[in-house]
């Protein structure tokens, strides 16, 4: 059975000091309110990322980090390798995000690699997808949708599933305050997991966590989260307050 997960994409915020004192408080109420079910994930900033995973240890909060290069090592000026994630203990990797897409120029050929290199070094990936505005509004979404995880994902073999997440999220729900309805988003989450079965089979597609991004805060994650095709969160503004991102956590 596929997992619930709630995962919190920090972005460019939270120095070293804050980001320690961020996932102790993650971590102290998972324990003290014993949420078990769900897996909760942060991805701090780079600079942060062996802390907090020194942290995290022996707790419920796992760490991601919020992107890699595909390369094993060499003269790539201020990137970093699945090599260099593994030594500090991080085994997930955030990959796709709208962000990156838009203003780091990350194409789908560029992330079909870095999700090649993710699995063959065993890590997990939160691979991000979704339309922005003027796709929506020209009713292309879907399409749009199809050909970024047929481009990013589905030359992987079957198996390789089981490592990764999906995390749907329109752009223009991103930052923005506006979020998709709780049926636009499971119609768009129902869409994927039958495409994802045509092209493998009904176990895979019933395996993969298919996560929500996009504005999604304390007041409106349980109707999106209690969508059956919605299999949590990728969250970023909640996830910057411990008590907003344990709220999000409790919402299932
Ligand atoms: P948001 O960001 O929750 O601030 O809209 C979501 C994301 O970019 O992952």
């Amino acid at each position: 059975m596929r997992k619930q997960i709630v995962a919190g994409n920090w972005k460019m915020n939270n120095d070293l000091d804050a980001s320690k004192s961020l996932v102790k408080k993650i971590a102290k109420g998972i324990k003290k309110e014993k949420l078990k079910k769900t897996r909760v994930i942060v991805a701090p900033t780079f600079v942060s990322l062996a802390k907090v995973a020194d942290k995290a240890k022996g707790t419920k909060v796992e760490v991601a980090a919020q992107n890699m290069h595909f390369e094993k090592s060499g003269a790539f000026t201020g990137e970093i390798s699945a090599d260099m994630l593994k030594s500090v203990g991080v085994e997930i990797v955030i990959l796709g995000h709208s962000e990156r897409r838009e203003y780091f120029g990350e194409t789908d050929e560029i992330l079909a690699k870095k999700v090649d290199t993710a699995l063959a070094n065993k890590m997990e990936v939160i691979f991000c997808f979704g339309e922005v505005l003027e796709d929506r509004k020209s009713e292309n979404h879907f399409k749009v949708v199809e050909s970024q995880i047929k481009n990013g994902l589905f030359h992987l073999e079957a198996n390789a599933w089981k490592n990764i997440v999906l995390a749907y999220e329109p752009v223009w729900a991103i930052g923005t305050g506006e979020t998709a309805s709780p049926e636009q988003a499971q119609e768009m989450h129902a869409f994927i997991r039958k495409i994802v079965a045509d092209k493998y089979n009904a176990e895979v597609a019933e395996n993969v966590s298919i996560l929500y991004g996009g504005s999604v805060k304390p007041s409106n994650a349980k109707e999106i989260f209690s969508k059956e095709d919605v299999d949590g969160g990728l969250i970023g503004g909640a996830a910057l307050n411990a008590d907003d991102f344990l709220a999000l956590v409790k919402s299932f």
